[in-house]
């Protein structure tokens, strides 16, 4: 297959020429925010693990025990024998968190979105998207071959306007966003939202991924506005609960239809039990103590602060540095210092918007914090 390894090459090559090549960094995680790289420790401002949870002894064991007593993997698909009793439990919790009647777990959240979204909607049918959405959600809309329409980042007058000129045309609309962006750690506007989608006769998808655990109580985005009608949260296992697996949850009615037509949960294998047990422990130790979900957001403000940003609404702050070679070489100049701090390039963010993405966590001490704030400052005083 000479063709093709030339094609790979050709691409590999040009993506390298922008600084846009990716590469993988194997990367051992170890107590606290450390973590391993070509045999140096550094501190990690990348991982989404915001409580640490992944790390909790109660939750290890939680996964370690699942996977001695029911085994490493789930078998097959939910639908033949791959659902597990503890898939159901965490359904219940889910939907309990999030106070609706109902959950369904799958695999991850993209694959949550890739096989909600098609589920919903199809040909004839709308959907809007925030321009800054995560790809997945382009992604399930691609797949569900409705028309599909971006609207302006946190912009309502926007989508009033797209839902004006589009809405009649269609027989369904579905409305999605991110509860908090990625990328950008801003929140959307779901009360306003939520009342244009009613509005319009529009269905509200709101991906919490970044939400859950760390805002409300660890209810998530959506429990920020408590005026907010969101029928469809989805959110993500892999993130602040430090498990893995994706969910949705919603009505009786639109979880039912998901478990029996959603092409991701139908046609893949269910999530292993020991994934289900992991975030069932999770669950329990923010049950017991809410306190904890406020500490990344408290650590980000803490940051945000010391740099004179606007202050933080989730744990994540971004760092724009503007094109892909300004930005790994801030990366490369603080891990330099101790710091992994992953540089965040296009197609990830919009071209020209490169930057730091810093996720702030329990684990990270306040002075690692302030240490990190003044290296970047250091950073753009050497820049400008
Ligand atoms: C990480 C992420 C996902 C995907 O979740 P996984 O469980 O990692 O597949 C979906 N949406 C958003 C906004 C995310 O940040």
């Amino acid at each position: 297959m000479r063709s093709l390894d030339a094609f790979a090459g050709e691409k590999l090559a040009a993506l390298e020429a922008k600084s846009l090549r990716r590469r993988l960094s194997p990367t051992r995680r170890h107590d606290g925010a450390v973590v391993e790289r070509d045999g140096k420790r550094l501190i990690s401002f990348s991982c989404n693990d915001y409580l640490n949870l992944s790390q909790h002894p109660l939750v290890r064991a939680a996964a370690a025990e699942a996977a001695l007593n029911y085994g490493a993997g789930a078998a097959a698909s939910r639908l033949v024998t791959g659902d597990h009793p503890l898939l159901s439990d965490l359904e219940k919790r889910l939907a309990r968190l999030k106070g609706t009647e109902a959950a369904c777990v799958f695999g991850s959240g993209y694959l949550a979105n890739a096989g909600v979204i098609p589920t919903l909607v199809g040909p004839g049918d709308l959907v809007l998207i925030d321009a800054l959405a995560h790809a997945c959600i382009w992604a399930g809309a691609q797949l569900s071959g409705a028309k599909v329409v971006k609207f302006a980042h946190n912009d309502p007058a926007d989508l009033e306007r797209l839902l004006i000129a589009e809405r009649s045309a269609a027989r369904h609309a579905l409305v999605a966003t991110d509860g908090v962006f990625s990328m950008d750690g801003d929140i959307a506007p779901l009360d306003v939202l939520s009342d244009l989608c009613q509005r319009h006769d529009a269905w509200l998808l709101s991906d919490d991924a970044h939400g859950v655990g760390v805002l409300a109580g660890g209810r998530g985005s959506g429990a920020l506005f408590p005026n907010a009608e969101i029928p469809l949260q989805m959110g993500t296992l892999s993130k602040a609960l430090g498990s893995y697996g994706g969910y949705v949850c919603g009505s009786q009615a639109v979880i039912d239809l998901l478990k029996t037509r959603a092409r991701t949960l139908v046609y893949a294998t269910g999530l292993p039990p020991a994934s289900a047990a992991a975030a069932l422990a999770a669950l329990d130790l923010i049950e017991a103590d809410p306190a904890m979900t406020e500490i990344p957001v408290a650590k980000a403000r803490r940051f945000t602060q010391r740099l004179a940003l606007p202050e933080a609404s989730s744990p994540i702050v971004p760092v724009i540095l503007g094109s892909a070679e300004s930005a790994l070489a801030a990366s490369a100049r603080l891990e330099a210092q101790g710091f992994l701090v992953v540089a965040i390039r296009p197609p990830t963010v919009p071209e020209g918007m490169a930057r730091l993405r810093i996720a702030f966590s329990a684990a990270h001490d306040d002075d690692d914090v302030i240490r990190l704030a003044d290296a970047i400052v250091a950073l753009r005083g050497g820049a400008s």
